[in-house]
């Protein structure tokens, strides 16, 4: 039996599937606000051939992110057919989603009747107008709430919640999200700012770091540490009274590579080991033309163990990603 792992001796478990290109936000921080889609996305079925073939290889968690993954038609029936995916133990996949939310509200009970395990929505603000002005969409922060209240009710437990901060922009956020976290029932967590978006307007001086987020916040409740598996990207602090969790990603102040599990396919079928990665696989060029299952392991294989060491954020000599975040699926 293979399962997939990379030369480094890292065991490859989590794979992220975009599944759309198409966005219906257009995040300051993320895009240009006037490019569109940029590559395709693929029926269902070809999704789901690469995630059976993946699953036999070992992974068990599978995240369905984009573009906006709730854009397309479709969603419920591919998390079902997903479901009955059995890992090399036995198991159901654990089922996951990462969306902006907006459209929540109405399918999260189908999502999770179908199968979908947990949700995690990216909110980069707790104020409706801060909210608008950082999407470039009006009146969404009601929608997204709703969605997250809603995930709640119906077990897609824990909630997560992702925010990017910005210096000048919206640092001002971290104790409103800590207060949002003990009262919505969420875990709330920052993520650092990587240089993956459209503009290309990353500099150090931008990125809010850890030390800061738990700095700040424990002006308002003092913090506790608790602790995390290796291949979590987040780093986890509890309220010391207990009530509320936060989490810190920090890949750009701390790091995590040396315990990644990640590989993703893009919404056109590219597999790519890193986020940072300067080229993408064509595994789908590979369905296309009839490989068969056992072709189309044998190039997994062989990609995944040339799965790069780390990122070089902020080194000398930086090379961009070959594609931007919301192209690649976060
Ligand atoms: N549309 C979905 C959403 O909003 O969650 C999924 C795609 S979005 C690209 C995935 C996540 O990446 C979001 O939480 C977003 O905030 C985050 N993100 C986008 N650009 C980023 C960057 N340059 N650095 C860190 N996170 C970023």
């Amino acid at each position: 039996m293979v399962k997939l792992s990379d030369n480094f001796g890292r065991p490859i478990h989590d794979l992220r599937i975009s599944i759309t290109d198409r966005c219906n936000y257009r995040c300051v921080y993320c895009r240009t606000g006037t490019n569109g889609a940029a590559y395709a996305e693929l029926p269902f079925p070809d999704y789901l051939r690469m995630a059976r073939i993946l699953v036999g290889l070992g992974i068990t968690k599978i995240r369905l992110t984009g573009g906006e993954p709730l854009l397309r038609k479709g969603i419920v029936e591919f998390v079902r057919d997903l479901a009955r995916l059995r890992t090399l133990e036995g198991k159901k996949p654990e089922i996951a989603l990462t969306t902006n939310g907006h459209l929540l509200a109405e399918i999260a009970q189908p999502l999770q009747d179908a199968g979908l395990d947990r949700v995690t929505v990216s909110m980069d603000a707790v104020d409706p107008e801060r909210f608008a002005r950082i999407t470039r969409v009006p009146n969404g922060y009601e929608s997204v709430l709703a969605g997250v209240r809603v995930s709640r009710r119906v077990g897609l437990e824990p909630v997560k919640i992702n925010c990017v901060l910005l210096r000048g922009f919206n640092e001002d956020q971290i104790i409103p999200f800590g207060m949002f976290a003990r009262e919505e029932r969420v875990v709330v967590r920052f993520i650092e700012f990587m240089p993956l978006e459209e503009d290309r307007v990353w500099t150090p001086e931008i990125v809010v770091r850890l030390d800061e987020i738990v700095s700040r916040m424990s002006e308002y409740l003092p913090l506790q540490e608790v602790s995390h598996e290796r291949s979590e990207t987040a780093r986890r602090y509890r309220f010391s009274d207990g009530v509320g969790e936060i989490g810190i990603i920090a890949p750009v102040s701390h790091p995590f590579c040396g315990h990644c599990s990640r590989i993703r396919i893009t919404s056109d079928g590219k597999l790519r080991t890193c986020l940072f990665s300067v080229w993408d696989h064509d595994l789908h060029e590979l369905m296309r033309r009839g490989a068969t299952d056992e072709k189309l392991t044998e190039f997994i294989v062989k990609v995944v163990e040339k799965k790069e060491e780390r990122h070089h954020i902020g080194e000398p000599g930086f090379v961009p990603a070959s594609r931007t975040m919301v192209h690649i699926g976060g």
